[in-house]
């Protein structure tokens, strides 16, 4: 492991800066929906004309190879220009089709799926959303329900999927569905790829404790897919969630996040200092945190390094999603405590502080431990791969 950033990583990092420092001028946010949980849905055509610009430059998917939109970068690149995007708060959203679904292409697709898809996941052509969880299969991913039956040339597909984010904002769907019912769970699952204007399927809205819309329940009624959409070998499809899981767990920016708002909360309080004064608790606390950001970054470096050395990171994956999703919860608990009565202020009431950050981060970091898989479930991966300890 080393993780020591090259001269040409630093120098790339002063590139996306200065591309940060060009785009994203002082007030640049100063008009967002507090009630969007999506990074680019909240700063609206801002968004979509600055992740414009990141897809000309290659810059979306920057680790992709040209041929696919990307820049060939190396996995390093790819943390330092994450890390910097997430340190600036920039309005990238969650993408999906980035995220995992091109990777997961690659490595899984045909000749003929690559090139449909992949070019238009950097094009911003296609928006995607991710279909696993079931109203009784979340943690216990392998039971799900949803079934996918060969039809001559189609799969006719049934079921309910749940906690969809964007499914009501993306054209396409990446889906885990049943298509043997009589082997073992792990082994009769496969991977699709669904339009989501198909005949048959309804998406309804699930609106969260904070008020916002973000993700779906998505009903399947005699969805017709053609088989060409089928990613993989039929019943292989556990293995690729699992390998799609890992590419979900290893991000940086939770902890460049927490950077971020650590930075403007340190700030507020010199401007504020009587929310600090007499207060060593909250104070230690900040300094535990600025500690613990550092923690959440060599985690995530060492995912990184793992994958620049070809290596397939699991375990570490999983340690690093574990640590920065709860650094964001105790990031927001302190938050809020420093600011006291201001905290709960909505970002629409004229008395909030920090434009009301700290009442939306604190609402929405309770998901943080849950999506994309629970703390709990997080400590048994690493009890079992990481430490060897038996399975409970
Ligand atoms: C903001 C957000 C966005 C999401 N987006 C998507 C999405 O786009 N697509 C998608 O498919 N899903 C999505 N999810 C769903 C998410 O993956 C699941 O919520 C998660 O995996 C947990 O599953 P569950 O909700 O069914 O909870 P359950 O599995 O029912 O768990 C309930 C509780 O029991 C605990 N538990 C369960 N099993 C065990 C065990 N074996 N050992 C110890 N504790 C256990 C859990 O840790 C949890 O505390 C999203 C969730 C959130 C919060």
């Amino acid at each position: 492991m080393d993780f020591r950033f090259t001269p040409e990583e630093e120098a790339f990092r002063a590139d996306v800066k200065e591309f940060l420092k060009q785009e994203l001028k002082p007030g640049w946010d100063d008009e967002f929906d507090a009630e969007s949980e999506l990074g680019i849905e909240a700063h609206g055509d801002f968004a979509k004309s600055f992740n414009r610009k990141l897809a000309e430059r290659g810059w979306l998917a920057i680790a992709w190879p040209e041929e696919y939109g990307g820049r060939d970068a190396s996995v390093m690149q790819q943390v330092v220009y994450s890390e910097e995007m997430a340190y600036a708060g920039a309005p990238v959203g969650f993408n999906m089709g980035v995220a995992w679904v091109g990777p997961s292409l690659m490595l899984y697709g045909t000749d003929e799926q690559k090139q449909e898809f992949i070019p238009k996941i950097t094009s911003l052509e296609h928006t995607w959303c991710t279909l696993y969880s079931e109203p009784t299969a979340g943690s216990d991913l392998a039971a799900i329900q949803t079934r996918a039956v060969r039809d001559g040339d189609d799969f006719v597909i049934n079921g309910q999927k749940t906690w969809t984010t964007g499914a009501h904002r993306s054209n396409w769907g990446w889906l885990a569905a049943r298509t043997d019912p009589d082997v073992p769970k792990h082994k009769g699952l496969s991977m699709f790829l669904v339009p989501m204007d198909a005949p048959g399927v309804t998406i309804q809205p699930l609106v969260n404790m904070a008020g916002n819309h973000g993700f779906n329940e998505v009903f399947f009624e005699d969805v017709r897919i053609p088989a060409k959409y089928l990613v993989g070998k039929e019943n292989m499809g556990w293995y690729m969630l699992a390998v799609a899981l890992d590419f979900e767990r290893s991000s940086i920016a939770g902890s460049a996040r927490v950077r971020r708002s650590l930075k403007e909360l340190v700030e507020f309080t010199r401007e504020y200092p009587q929310f600090v004064e007499n207060k060593p608790a909250i104070r230690n606390r900040l300094a535990d945190i600025a500690i613990e950001v550092e923690i959440g970054a060599a985690l995530s470096y060492r995912v990184a390094s793992l994958q620049a050395d070809g290596k397939a990171p699991n375990y570490e994956a999983t340690i690093a999603k574990l640590y920065s999703t709860e650094l964001i919860q105790r990031f927001a608990s302190t938050g809020m405590e420093l600011l006291g009565m201001y905290g709960p202020l909505h970002p629409k009431s004229k008395y909030a502080k920090l434009k009301g950050g700290m009442e939306r981060g604190y609402q929405l970091a309770v998901s943080a431990t849950i999506a994309g898989g629970t703390s709990e479930v997080m400590k048994t991966i690493g009890a079992i791969r990481g430490l060897g300890l038996p399975r409970p």
